[in-house]
């Protein structure tokens, strides 16, 4: 199985993202940009995201 291995910027924990994932896509495209975060961050961010659209 192909899979990239990549260092979550928010946690700093090596993390892999497998071919047909929904971040190897993205991975793909953005190589350069560096920033990836593991399942329980990207998980976290979605819900500040969400807490801070309600405060609005
Ligand atoms: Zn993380």
């Amino acid at each position: 199985m192909l899979f990239y291995e990549v260092e979550c910027f928010c946690c700093k924990k090596k993390f892999r993202i497998y071919e047909g994932s929904a971040g190897y896509a993205n991975f793909k495209e953005n190589n350069q940009r560096g920033k990836y975060t593991c399942e329980s961050c990207s998980h976290t961010i979605r819900l500040e995201a969400i807490f801070n659209l309600l405060r609005k």
